[in-house]
């Protein structure tokens, strides 16, 4: 079933987008796995109308409430994937959301770990997109570094594509059954190896691997390892967009902390309704233009 709008996180800036879309008469769905940053504010003191401080649990959950009461769809689910084949996808481990539009909400940044040799080795041999970067890794040995979901979707996208794939656990325990072909090493990494190009990995009881490319997948999907999966432009760790909150791909949107500035829940909720504006434009365009064909 194609949606008019899939919104990406359920935070403030993804519910308030969906409250106008779903109030313009739109179809919208939102897919987002927790409470966000929300879960760890204890006192919200500083938004419009709240004069008894809510917790931020309650203030995300309140406006959880609102969206449903509205009739907006609210699944709760882990995105590990976007894609674009004449609409845009949504994928989770077990569903597919296809969509007109997509607004990415997913809040704050993802920090890159502290890993010696990481940062410098990007985009020469670290890489955050499987689907982007697999090509160049054919018949190699490559790394994904990460243990849950969003890992296991990137050494999915890899398998078929590359040499080898082994799972570098950073010391978790793997938090999803990883197919047979994928090695699991769960020894904490201390730095990647390489000075022009990813040679290999050193870990904490003093033995290296030898690799060809390392993909970051750690945690879950973050704003930019979706949006890089469309080749949306990145504004360091945000999501680029104009005033609108539209990316340079049509159809696709970003909202909220995850596109940086004030990141406070004012400016999500602004933004959301920013981006839910657009998003109906672009949406009522297409129709007019499908129409007329
Ligand atoms: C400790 C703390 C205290 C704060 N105090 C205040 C305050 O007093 N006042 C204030 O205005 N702001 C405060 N903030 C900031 C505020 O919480 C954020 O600015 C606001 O929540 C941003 O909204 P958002 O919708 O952009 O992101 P978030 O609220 O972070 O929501 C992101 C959503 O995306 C979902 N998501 C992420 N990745 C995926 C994925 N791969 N698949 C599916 N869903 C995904 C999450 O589950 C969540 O639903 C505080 C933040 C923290 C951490």
């Amino acid at each position: 079933m194609m949606r008019d709008i899939v919104i990406i996180g359920k935070g403030p800036a993804g519910i308030s987008a969906a409250l106008y879309i779903k109030r313009a008469g739109l179809s919208v769905t939102v897919v987002g796995k927790d409470h966000g940053a929300l879960a760890k504010a204890e006192k919200i003191q500083n938004y419009f109308g709240y004069s008894i401080a809510s917790t931020g649990v309650d203030l995300v959950e309140s406006g959880w409430k609102q969206a449903q009461a509205l009739g907006v769809e609210l699944v709760t689910d882990e995105v590990v994937d976007l894609s674009w084949n004449g609409g845009f996808t949504v994928k989770t481990a077990t569903e597919e959301y296809d969509a007109q539009a997509v607004i990415i909400a997913t809040g704050s940044a993802r920090k890159a770990p502290r890993i010696a040799g990481l940062a410098q080795l990007e985009g020469r041999g670290v890489s955050y997109c499987a689907v982007c970067d697999a090509f160049f890794y054919r018949g190699k040995r490559v790394a994904v570094l990460g243990n849950a979901r969003y890992a296991l979707h990137e050494a999915k996208e890899l398998l078929p594509v590359v040499g080898s794939v082994t799972l570098l656990t950073n010391g978790l325990p793997a938090s999803d059954p990883f197919p047979a072909e994928i090695r699991v090493l769960d020894k904490p990494v201390t730095a990647i190896l390489g000075d022009e190009q990813v040679r290999g990995v050193s870990f904490s009881d003093g033995t290296t691997e030898e690799f060809d490319g390392l993909f970051v997948a750690l945690g879950s999907a973050a704003a930019g390892d979706l949006a890089r999966k469309l080749g949306a432009a990145m504004n360091g760790t945000h999501v680029d967009v104009d005033a609108d909150m539209a990316t340079n791909i049509p159809g696709l949107y970003a909202a909220g902390d995850c596109i940086g500035g004030m990141q406070q829940v004012s400016s999500a909720v602004a933004e959301g309704a920013k981006a839910a504006t657009s998003a109906i434009a672009y949406v009522r365009q297409a129709r007019v233009s499908a129409a007329k064909k």
